[in-house]
Order: structure tokens, then sequence, then C-alpha cells
């Protein structure tokens, strides 16, 4: 049976393929893909695993005490029964040779499969089987696990899932949450698309989402649940709707649009080396925010003139503390310059915090495990002055790349001049450590990040202590409007037409360009066709987006008029409904 369910669209496009559910199962398992060549030892490590299993139970069997009650016997008796039907090995198998899945993943995604069918069943002494194939699976989970720490193995990771994989069908991953970090290992990976139960529009996770450029879905609640193992799913990224096991009709209309997306991408992708101009003669800088060194072919590609914003945070992530010298971030920042090719490249330091702490915690985990608000907390440039030692390293290390290319550095979160005037001293320290140690290195300009509405406020105190400003509206909304961006029960109130949020946007904007500080926009909007004409209004001449959304953004460009959209612009802004007036005027 086809059914539809419904989460927040993130990252737009058609994405069809079979299900993988990841620890969807109660018991946390590693997830990972077998090379073809090692399906053999797969299947076999599953066969010493259940010969382990067997004679455990044999042996309890008869070590059991005369006067033991007879349902204990009678319940090993229904293991052991369990252990050697092949209804249970045959599709574990299945999934290994046909999926490639290892060993535990077959285990816990036929468990998964059979648990449904016991809770559908009418019997209630049949459906009370079911724990007693839990507590078999167990078994053999653990008898896997022994055997994997005797032999050193131990992908425990959802990153592990990145692995290459040799099956037929496109796959699309299906969980309850799934970490930045995580899905940022995803990349360039088997997985044509994603759906989530938790997560809001701008979290992180939906910004990695977007920048991978697959379609996914967030916050579709139940999803993980309702969905199985194998199923076939389309993900329509842009109503934000999953469709489980769909009809052929169904099917065959989207992948009607699958190839009128390729098309439209096709033409869009044409516009890549055509200025960004509008009609009345503005040029426009489109710059690409990336998140690896790995993204940096890709912003060039699409037509980039540089790097608006490189989240430098994700090299700091899922390392268990150990954080990145200044060699490795040096080698990491100077692969992105030298890539871009001449073209600028802003760095901002490390924003740990908030959806994006230092262990490997998902949004959820946050939620339930921190009473207290991280977004709130210390977060971003509180974190980096909080830890000198590893700020400076972070600032050396931008300083050293800086001899290769044209460097940017972009502070985020400020709230105060003092934290800018703090880490001109320490970039000012820095210098003087490189030059005493005779490395190379070259000056940067100092940038803010306009992201807390107190900095918004207060901006002219800012603009003295930068050469430049950023606009981060992802957070610039969460924090004007109360609205935890990572947190899709609220997400419907995550509103960027607000009319405060405009008021200080179009403010910061005007703002600047009458300081002659460049003003740049690197939050979600940058990337969003509805709010181009209207940043353009507000006089913004600099957005910075995914590379996936250059083509788009340009084009929309290519057909302003920036005069007569200005224009528009203050009737919208001091309309109670902005969307509304600015898309009807
Ligand atoms: C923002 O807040 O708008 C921004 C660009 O930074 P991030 O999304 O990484 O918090
Ligand atoms: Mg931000």
């Amino acid at each position: 049976m086809s059914i539809q369910i419904f989460g927040l669209p993130v990252s737009r496009g058609v994405a069809i393929g079979r299900a993988v559910l990841v620890a969807s199962s109660r018991i946390d398992v590693a997830h990972y893909f077998v090379e073809a060549a090692a399906v053999p030892a797969e299947v076999e490590r599953l066969r010493r695993a259940r010969d382990t299993v067997a004679a455990e139970l044999e042996q309890l069997q008869s070590a059991m005490p005369a006067d033991a009650p007879p349902e204990l016997s009678a319940l090993l008796d229904v293991h052991l029964m369990l252990l050697h039907d092949d209804a249970l090995a045959q599709p574990i198998r299945q999934w290994i040779r046909e999926r490639h899945y290892n060993a535990e993943w077959a285990l816990s995604a036929q468990l998964e499969v059979l648990a449904r069918q016991f809770d559908e069943m009418e019997d209630e002494y049949l459906r009370e089987r079911k724990a007693d194939l839990e507590q078999l699976v167990e078994r053999l989970l653990s008898a896997l696990a022994r055997e994997a720490r005797g032999a050193g193995q131990g992908a425990g990771t959802p990153a592990a899932l990145a692995r290459d994989f040799g099956g037929e069908d496109p796959l699309v991953l299906v969980s309850s949450d799934i970490a930045p970090a995580d899905l940022l290992q995803f990349k360039r990976s088997v997985f044509t698309g994603f759906v989530t139960d938790v997560g809001g529009r701008t979290s992180h996770t939906a910004i990695v989402a977007r920048s991978m450029d697959i379609p996914a879905v967030v916050g579709a609640r139940a999803a993980s649940r309702v969905i199985r193992q194998d199923d076939w799913l389309v993900i329509d990224g842009d109503a934000g709707a999953v469709i489980v096991n769909p009809s052929p009709i169904v099917l065959e209309e989207y992948r009607f649009r699958q190839r009128q997306i390729e098309l439209e991408r096709a033409r869009l992708h044409r516009l890549r080396h055509t200025p960004a101009v509008t009609l009345d003669g503005e040029a426009v800088e489109l710059l690409a925010n990336i998140e690896l060194p790995a993204d940096a072919p890709a912003a060039l590609a699409s037509g980039a003139v540089g790097v608006g914003l490189y989240r430098s945070e994700f090299l700091f992530l899922n390392r268990d503390g150990d954080l990145p010298g200044e060699d490795e971030q040096y080698e990491a920042y100077r692969a992105v310059v030298e890539a871009m090719d001449g073209l600028p490249v802003t760095i901002r330091t490390v924003d740990i915090g908030a959806d994006k702490p230092l262990e490997r915690l998902s949004a959820q985990e946050l939620r339930h495990e921190h009473g207290l608000n991280p977004a709130l907390g210390l977060r971003a440039i509180r974190w980096s002055l909080a830890e000198p030692a590893m700020f400076r390293q972070q600032v050396r290390a931008i300083l050293r790349a800086a001899a290769h290319g044209k460097v940017r550095m972009l502070v985020p979160m400020v709230m105060h001049p003092r934290e800018l005037r703090q880490t001109r001293e320490l970039v000012e320290r820095a210098r003087q450590q490189l030059d005493e140690a005779g490395r190379a290195h070259h000056r940067v300009e100092l940038g803010a990040m306009i992201e807390v509405p107190a900095a918004a406020l207060t901006l002219p105190a800012l603009l003295p202590e930068v050469d430049f400003v950023s606009l981060g509206t992802n957070d610039l909304i969460q924090y004007t409007l109360a609205i935890d961006r990572a947190d899709e029960r609220v997400s419907d109130l995550y509103d960027p037409w607000h009319p405060a949020v405009l008021r200080l946007v179009a403010d910061v904007i005007a703002a600047a360009r009458s300081a002659g500080k460049p003003v740049c926009v690197c939050g979600e909007m940058a990337g969003d066709p509805a709010f181009t004409g209207l940043l353009l209004a507000m006089g913004l001449r600099s957005f910075s987006m995914h590379p996936a959304q250059i083509a788009a953004i340009k084009q929309h460009v290519l057909r302003a008029d920036t005069a007569r959209l200005a224009a528009r612009l203050s009737a919208s802004l001091a309309a109670p409904d902005p969307l509304h007036a600015w898309t009807t005027a």
C-alpha cells in the first residue's frame, strides 16, 4: 500500500530509491556496506555467530538443574528452533548478498521485518514470541560483536555507510536523526536522498543536505517508524513529501519530473560563465558556501567568484575531542585557497556549539541530554575566545594559508565590539609568533558575522572594528524570533519574512553600505530565489550560497532591475505581512 508522509522540504528535487534504515532497531548496531568481494566472508561471519549461539544454548540446556522450571527449558528449545529456522536465516543472508549490508545490519533489518509481522498477529501467544526473537537476535549480535572485537573491527558509525556500494538500486537514507558531521561523510556517497524524523529548515543537517544537492525531507516525524527496510521511496524535496511504495503511475510521474529537473539544471548550468549583472547594470557578486576542502572544485565549477563562507568547524567535528593541529588546518585551508585559483576565500573561524557540538551528538540527543540551550551557550567566537590556545592555532593556520592567495577571516556570532578587539589582538600575537618562527604568512581582512540581533542593532559600534560584515540570516532569524532552527516542532514559526527579521537585514545592509564596508548575506536566504529581488532592493550586491544554488540565483539577478525593485521596498517593509506586500506589489 502506498502512503505519504509529510515533513519540511529542505533540499529540492526528486529522489527515487530503496529505503535504507539506519539505527532503526532498538538495538544499536554498526551499519556499513561490505565490499562485493567480502560478501562470502560476511555470510560466513553470520554462520559462525549462529554456531556460537547454538553451542551457548545447548550448553545452557545441558547445564540446566533438574529442579529448573520446565518453561525455561522450553524457552531454550524455542530459541534453538528459531535459530535453525531457515525462514530467519535465509532473508538475512539475502540482505548481505543483495544489499551488501554487514551481518549486524542484516540481522537488525530482518528483525524489524519480522517484528512488524509479529505485531500484526491476532494470536496473542504467537505475538509474544516476538520477545524470543529479539532475545535471540541480541545473542547473535553479541556473538558478532565479540568476534569483531577479537578481529579488531569496529565500524560502528553511520559514517561507515559512505563506503562504496556495489548494489544496483539507488538508495535513500532514512533515519530518526543525522548529525551534521555524519551527514557530511555521506557526501559523494551512495545515497540519492534522505529523510529524517527531526530537524528544521535551517538546521545544519538540512544545510549540509543542500550543499550535497540531494533531495531531502526533515522533520518527517514518524518516517523512520513507518518506512520499512527496502521499501521503494520517492522523496519530493520541493513539497517536503515522502511517498512510500508509490503506485506505478505515481512513480512514472516522478520519473518524468526528475527528467524535467535535469533538463532545467543543464540549462541553468550554461549560465555559469555569464557575469551576474542586473538589467540596469548593477554587478552582483555570487559566492559559494563550503564545508570541506573537497567542496572547492564544485564551487569553482558553479561559477562562484569566490568562497563567501567556509565553515571551518567541520574539520573539528567527530574526532573524539582530538582537535586538528595548526599544520592540519593550514593544509586544509591552503587546499581551498589553491583550488579557488586566485579567487577570494572567506574562512569562518570555528563555529562550535549549538547543533554542531564537538562530541558526536545528534540534535535529538542534544535536546534530550543537555537540558540547557546550547544555541545560547558557549558557541562560536565565545568558545574560541575561551580556548585561546586553540584559537591561536587556527588563526596561525589561516594567516599561513593567506600566503597562497586572497583570504579573509570571518568571526561568527559577534555580539560586542570587545570580541572583535580581542580577536584582533590574538591575530597580532599569532602574526608575531609566525614571524619569530620564520613562517610565511600574509595579512587577512577581518569580518564579523551579524547573526545576533544585538550586533545588528548596534552595527555602527562594530563597523570600525572590521573590514567587512556578513549577515548570517539563519541564526539572525533564530535569535530574533526565539525559534530553535533545529527544532521541527516550531519550524512553522521560523519565518524569514517576519517584519522584525527583514527590518534588521535591511538596516544592516544600509548601515554597512553607508559606512563603506562590504556586506554579504551568507545565510540560506541568499540562496533562496524568493528573496533575491528583496535583497537586491535593500542594496545587497554580495550573496553567498551553496554552489548548486548559484545558477538559479544568477538567473534572477540577470532578470532584475534594482531601481524598480528598490521603489517597492519601503512599502513592503512597513506592511504587516511583508511577504504578501512584496509578492503582490
Ligand atoms: C547563518 O547563521 O546564517 C550562517 C550562515 O551560519 P551557520 O548556518 O553556519 O550558523
Ligand atoms: Mg550562524
